[in-house]
């Protein structure tokens, strides 16, 4: 069978990466992603991606140029994007008209220059063409600029950087109705370094403006007016923001009015890399760096209220699935799920990730396959994270034939017979490492169990017969219960129930 990763043949793959090695100009490069509809397959995505983050682990010299290509292909597919919702929007908009306006009853909230710069327009809009201003550096042309637009002298207060955020003030206009009107927004939010931001977060007043008259949220841009440095990268990247909700937990907000499309994750994802390190994150002071390696949890909010969702989420206390292990098992799951990631590839990376952040991460025991409630998916990925958090905690190694018995089970249940047997492979590795004696046999009998599993799946019911006719011979496996067969291990006391 050919393998066609993705949808795409390996000759595809290789054509579309050559393609974009030869595009040298922008514009080469929009005629490229024109003709070569690859570049728009999230597969493809997860390829440069991969490359991407080669180049820059190996401080590879070629890292300069791939990299110009990456974020501005990545900014054009984004810019497609958003301008075909903007399409959509404006043409149910012209055939329904408005509908169900709830008014805007929140208070914009910004650190007082820009509080100032809203008060002196009082509704006001400077012209939607004209230069950028950097509040540090351009006060004196800003409020010219202001002055004359508004038909009296005005001087904003003197500018002062807020610590672990960066704004911005836009003309925008709304994706419906096509209203412009000023957003003064953040585009960098660091709530470990400004947790009096989270306040006005809570109450829906930072990033969550709609338009007055019809009650849209999605916007487009059409002046970045005064920015503070560094900026975003571009102009649609303005609407977006990156927020640090707690010490390794981030998450970007896209632009107002995005909604999530699952081949277009990928997209964002990448956006939100070139965001995040737009500036530093520094931690906060008088903490020391946590011991051992760390992951940073990303996830995207597609709306204030899932941005709030995930901030409660991080805060909560952690006698819970780790936010990160959670959002892991989430996100593997949905990018299965929906076709962009083989199956074999997620099973590694659970596995690796696992091994590598899970030290302090509880061992969770998501049952047999036929009694989890869930996706069988998810299932599997649980069971996975267990065998990566036993690696990470070093455990004794009849734990470890067990959760890769299970492992195995969940992969029968979904199916796969060849990623099963490499799941038992691991089991019977473990199992060698088991000192003999009764833990030892009641292991040794579960992994016999399921390789008569195995057997079945294959259709060689004679040799399953054969091991379960032996099996039989043990009466310590009667009750043939996989919590009856930790117990028996002597494993069961350190395991959390889903
Ligand atoms: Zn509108």
């Amino acid at each position: 069978m050919p393998r066609r990763p993705g949808g795409l043949d390996p000759t595809e793959i290789n054509e579309a990466l050559a393609a974009l090695n030869s595009a040298t100009t922008p514009e080469a490069l929009e005629e490229v992603l024109e003709r070569v509809p690859a570049l728009s397959s999230p597969f493809l995505h997860a390829i440069l991606r991969q490359k991407h983050l080669e180049l820059q682990n190996s401080k590879s010299p070629h890292l300069r140029s791939f990299e110009g290509r990456y974020h501005f292909m990545f900014l054009l597919l984004h810019e497609r994007w958003h301008q075909s919702l903007v399409a959509q929007s404006r043409a149910s908009y012209a055939q329904t008209g408005p509908t169900d306006i709830e008014p805007v009853g929140t208070e914009p909230y910004a650190p007082t220059f820009w509080m100032a710069l809203l008060r002196e327009l009082d509704g006001a809009l400077p012209p939607a063409k004209g230069p950028f201003y950097d509040p540090e550096t351009d006060s004196e042309a800003l409020n010219a600029e202001l002055s004359a637009c508004l038909g009296r002298t005005i001087t904003l207060p003197p500018f002062t950087a807020t610590p672990g955020s960066k704004w911005a003030a836009i003309v925008v206009g709304c994706g419906a109705c096509d209203r412009r009107r000023l957003d003064v927004r953040a585009y960098v939010a660091d709530l470990v370094i400004a947790p009096e931001l989270i306040e006005p977060l809570r109450e829906q007043r930072i990033n969550a403006s709609r338009c007055p008259a019809c009650g849209a949220t999605l916007s487009y841009p059409v002046r970045v007016w005064v920015l503070e440095a560094p900026g975003a990268g571009d102009t649609l990247a303005m609407l977006s923001c990156a927020w640090r909700l707690a010490r390794n937990v981030f998450s970007y907000q896209p632009p107002p009015g995005t909604q999530r499309v699952e081949e277009n994750d990928r997209i964002l994802e990448i956006r939100f890399g070139q965001l995040l390190r737009a500036v530093p994150w520094p931690d906060p002071d008088g903490q020391p760096s946590a011991d051992g390696p760390v992951q940073a949890t990303m996830t995207i909010s597609y709306s204030p209220a899932e941005l709030i969702h995930y901030l409660d989420r991080a805060s909560a206390p952690s006698d819970q699935i780790p936010f990160a292990m959670e959002t892991m098992i989430r996100e593997m799951t949905r990018k299965v799920e929906s076709g962009i990631l083989p199956l074999h590839q997620a099973i590694d990376t659970v596995l690796e990730h696992a091994a590598m952040f899970g030290h302090d991460w509880p061992l969770v025991n998501p049952g047999l396959p036929r009694f989890f409630k869930g996706p069988p998916l998810a299932h599997l990925f649980h069971c996975l994270v267990s065998e990566g958090v036993l690696r990470a905690q070093s455990a004794p190694p009849d734990a470890r034939t067990m959760f890769a018995t299970l492992t195995a089970s969940s992969l029968l249940a979904l199916g796969e017979g060849a990623l099963a047997e490499a799941a038992l492979a691991r089991a019977e590795d473990s199992l060698a490492l088991v000192e003999p004696g009764r833990a030892h046999d009641l292991v040794a009998a579960a992994v016999a169990d399921t390789r008569a599993d195995l057997l079945e799946f294959l259709n060689r019911y004679d040799e399953a017969a054969a091991i379960r006719q032996q099996l039989l011979v043990n009466p310590d496996l009667q009750t043939n219960n996989l919590q009856a067969r930790m117990a028996r291990a002597g494993i069961a006391s350190h395991v959390v129930s889903t």
